[in-house]
């Protein structure tokens, strides 16, 4: 460590070294603070707080993850990884940040119905890779949404109720890990079961095989209904839940819309509740199973239809463009009317802090046992709700906004009779969304044990912990 200041205390290393040579053999560019490219290098879709590393490598491939790995281990240096910014936890404050965004590479094999993708690539073009051979994989909502960063978080995509979370289907994960190696690692492995489910920890993940399944269109789309229908078309929703088939994944979505000129006229103002659907069978099935939902009476909208599965995107018409976002959820094994009344006392229209509330529907094939002992938990959840709202840190690598914060934990105590804990994936926010307390509600309390002491074994010196943090134990 000569030349540097970083200092081991006990297992952790801090950071802020003194200006250390870069990493050697590179092929892809290198960016240090004040120099052109890093601002942009740094950035992604959460714009809340960004990662302020002392050094960012570019990588072009796996050899340029795995120098740079191995310079960090010989440097006392932790390491971040970013691809799109979009799940962004612990921000980086010095350290070196993998910016994976260039190996983006994406290779069907049709015979075989998977696709292997590199560390960087979107479900846009992963989605797209597939459809050209009437394939889909299964990804979630948003098409920017980085496809490993997604896997690494369970993933609960568009038909999750019919195939469980795609982390299920992964085949093989290549990662270098803190010890300067470059791994393929299958279900079976220790370290396999490890990474999947824990959003990095375990390495720096280079690029990831999965299955593909043959789905070419699915019947799906949003219906939107007014404030004064709101709740009745939730009650409605929660209710017909019960009945559909797995085929069949939905979500209700509650979007207090401000009072902006720049919005459409009947959304302007309005709370307005819409349903998404996806629904893998024929439209003439789907038009039978959406009628109750319908009948709760006028839409403003009105799109569900047969669609190319290479449109899906259309069915949650997430937001594009990058912003400042918190979030929390709940895991719920069940959500009575008692729930929703508590849920929306506590974060519906009323609130003083505009809360973008969504339930989603699970069960179906998300109840089944994951693979070689996967760590993605509370597999008995019915539903999953989230609150988004946006998020003004009180200053870079943060602590968040006080109001969203005291928001956000009513929602959470108020749903708290029925919460079996949180999924990685639906947890946005720095600070109190990422602390040793947050992480421990991601898993079951002997998941939890038994990845603090992998990481005991494959990180000691906890080289990956700009994330949802596990400690070695
Ligand atoms: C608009 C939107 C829609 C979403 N929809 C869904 C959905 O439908 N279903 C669902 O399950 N999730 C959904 N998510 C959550 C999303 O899957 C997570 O936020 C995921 O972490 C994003 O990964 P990323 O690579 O895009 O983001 P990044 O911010 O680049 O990465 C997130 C974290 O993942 C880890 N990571 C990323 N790449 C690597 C790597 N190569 N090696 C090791 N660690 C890595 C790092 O810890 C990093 O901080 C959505 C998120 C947003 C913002």
């Amino acid at each position: 460590m000569a030349g540097e200041a970083a200092i081991v205390v006990g297992m952790q290393i801090t950071t802020r070294p003194a200006a250390s040579p870069s990493p050697t053999g590179l092929t892809g560019p290198v960016f240090r603070p004040g120099d052109p490219g890093y601002a942009e290098e740094v950035a992604g879709f959460q714009t809340g707080y960004v990662h302020r590393p002392d050094l960012v490598v570019g990588a072009a491939d796996a050899e340029d993850v795995r120098r740079t790995v191995r310079y960090a281990a010989r440097h006392g240096l932790p390491v971040a990884v970013q691809a799109t910014g979009h799940g962004r936890s612990v921000p980086a404050e010095g350290g070196v940040l993998i910016s994976t965004r260039r190996m983006a590479r994406v290779a069907v094999d049709p015979a075989a119905r998977t696709v292997r993708f590199g560390a960087g690539a979107r479900w846009g073009a992963v989605v797209e890779a597939a459809a050209r051979h009437g394939l889909a994989p299964l990804n979630g909502s948003a098409p920017s949404v980085g496809a490993v960063g997604y896997h690494l978080g369970g993933g609960i995509g568009l038909l999750a109720r019919r195939y469980g979370y795609a982390a299920d289907h992964v085949r093989a994960v290549e990662l270098v890990t803190a010890d300067g190696r470059r791994r393929r690692t299958v279900p079976g492995d220790d370290l396999f079961a490890a990474v999947l489910g824990t959003d990095g920890n375990f390495g720096v993940v280079t690029a990831m095989e999965t299955a593909l399944f043959p789905v070419r269109t699915v019947y799906g789309g949003q219906l939107a209904f007014d404030t004064a229908l709101a709740g009745e078309v939730l009650e409605t929703w929660r209710t017909w839940t019960a009945g559909v088939p797995e085929e069949l994944t939905s979500a209700v979505t509650l979007i207090p819309f401000p009072d902006l000129p720049e919005l459409p006229a009947p959304l302007r103002g309005r709370y307005v509740a819409t349903v998404r659907i996806a629904f893998e069978g024929s439209a003439e099935e789907g038009e039978r199973l959406v009628a109750p939902l319908r009948a709760v009476g006028a839409r403003i909208s009105d799109d569900l239809r047969e669609m190319p599965y290479r449109d899906s995107a259309a069915i949650h018409r997430d937001p594009e463009e990058p912003h400042a976002y918190a979030a929390v959820g709940a895991m719920l094994r069940e959500l009575p009317a008692r729930g929703v009344r508590a849920m929306l006392a506590a974060a519906g229209p009323d609130s003083p802090v505009p809360c973008v509330l969504s339930v989603r529907h699970l069960g179906g094939a998300l109840r089944r046992p994951g693979p070689a002992g996967i760590a993605v938990d509370h597999r008995d959840a019915e539903f999953l709700v989230q609150a988004i709202s946006e998020y003004r840190p009180e200053g870079a690598g943060g602590g968040g906004d006080a109001a969203t914060r005291a928001r956000h934990g009513l929602l959470c105590a108020a749903l708290a009779p029925w919460t079996l804990g949180q999924n990685p994936n639906f947890l946005y926010g720095d600070g109190p969304y990422a602390d040793e307390r947050r992480v421990r509600e991601l898993y079951a309390p002997l998941t939890h044990k038994r990845l603090t002491a992998l990481k005991a074994v494959h990180d000691p010196a906890n080289m990956f912990r700009f994330n949802r943090n596990l400690r070695p134990e």
